[in-house]
């Protein structure tokens, strides 16, 4: 094999491009998790962490994967046998539920044809019909990162608000957490679990929930087992800037330099950017004549869009092409979806070079290899970024 020359693209929806500013973070020396020094930094990231979260409650931080803070979701506010409804959005969401069958919960899985976000109005007659209150949790998934489809969480408020039911509302931002605006404290989401390796632009390694009261309280009843995942053990030794075990010291340093960078560009301005490029993207994608895998166009994630295949073409040989050819990493199809659709991740540490060299790089691809494909869809990408300008930093002007 030769050399691979020229820098990797990782333009899969997460793990994301971590910034160099993150990376010398992280790879400075280890410090002391129960000195002075640890504990300055904990209080920072902990503070911090909850104004991308838009919540005045505690998020905890675990050193895990974003399933382990699933789990946690799950274990420190229900008891064996309790019933969660959720919505089967696609490939994360039945992941979420398996989870959920394995620790012993009933789960109602509203289905869902892994094209669009959650339906609300279906979830609220699911609500409105269980009069006795059995259900003690709503979970959804809010970017469902294997099909790009974005579920409207206020419009999920509202149909427990409607159905005056009192169950916990649980929601995954893992893929969605500073790419697509969240509002944990308006939309009134009892947990908020979170990953750091998608649009918090840090390596894989650090997972959150975002706990709101009444949470805290349904944990206080909780009899399902937990250990690990407790978040009394957690909140209470958070509240002095120190944690119940090891935490992931480097990776927390990491996130203290991630946080001063989304305050710098500020959190409306990221939201933009991810939104630009998620239309650029699309614009592209149309042109070559394939088809968005989202249907339902007022779900359109920011953070990736999944192309659909030609009938006859695998996804997985033409991802393949595109990294042996140009050194693009693409997100595969996941489930059901496996060899039909491929991913372009648009979140993160990204800019217009990078979108375009990815779209670039598909493009010829699609081409080369036969693909029905009409070219000239990076034009597309182009005039469409051309046409809607970024508003420039004072320092560049
Ligand atoms: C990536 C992702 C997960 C899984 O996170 P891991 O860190 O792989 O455990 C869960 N949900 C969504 C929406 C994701 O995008």
């Amino acid at each position: 094999m030769s050399r691979s020359t020229g820098r990797h693209f990782l333009q899969i929806p997460g793990p994301t491009n971590v910034p160099l500013s993150v990376l010398a973070a992280i790879a400075q020396p280890t410090i002391d998790h129960r000195g002075p020094d640890f504990r300055h930094l904990a209080l920072e990231v902990l503070g911090g962490i909850a104004e991308i979260f838009k919540t005045q409650s505690p998020v905890v931080i675990y050193p895990s994967s974003g399933t382990g803070a699933w789990e946690a979701a799950l274990v420190n506010t229900l008891s064996p046998g309790d019933k969660v409804l959720m919505a089967e959005t696609g490939h994360f969401a039945t992941l979420w539920r398996n989870i959920a069958r394995r620790l012993g919960l009933e789960v109602e899985f509203v289905p869902g044809d892994w094209r669009r976000g959650a339906v609300a109005a279906e979830l609220e007659s699911h609500l409105a019909e269980d009069r006795a209150h059995r259900v003690k949790a709503v979970a959804v998934v809010h970017n469902e990162t294997s099909t790009g489809a974005v579920s409207n969480i206020a419009r999920v408020r509202r149909a427990l608000d409607d159905a005056h039911h009192p169950a916990l509302l649980m929601v995954d931002t893992i893929s969605s957490l500073a790419s697509i605006d969240y509002r944990h404290d308006e939309w009134q989401v009892d947990v908020t679990v979170g990953g750091s390796q998608k649009g918090l632009m840090l390596p894989p390694g650090l997972a959150f929930n975002a706990i709101s009261d009444k949470a805290r309280a349904a944990s206080r009843d909780a009899r399902l087992p937990r250990a690990y995942w407790d978040w009394g053990d957690m909140l209470a030794a958070n509240a002095d800037g120190y944690f119940p075990y090891t935490p992931a010291t480097n990776l927390l340093q990491g996130l203290k330099v991630a946080l001063e960078l989304l305050r710098e560009e500020g959190l409306p301005a990221v939201f933009a950017r991810h939104d630009r490029a998620a239309e650029a993207t699309r614009r592209c994608v149309r042109h070559w004549g394939l088809e968005i895998w989202c249907d339902e166009p007022a779900d359109y994630s920011s953070s990736l869009t999944a192309a659909r295949m030609p009938e006859g073409h695998s996804a997985d040989a033409l991802r393949a092409d595109i990294l042996g050819q140009a050194s693009v990493s693409l997100g595969n199809g996941l489930g059901r979806l496996a060899d039909r659709v491929f991913r372009i991740g648009h979140l993160g540490d990204f800019n217009d070079a990078s979108i375009l060299g990815a779209l670039a790089a598909i493009e010829s691809a699609l081409l080369s290899r036969g693909v029905p494909a009409q070219a000239g869809g990076v034009s597309q990408a182009i005039s469409y970024f051309a046409q809607k300008r970024r508003p420039m930093r004072a320092a560049a002007e």
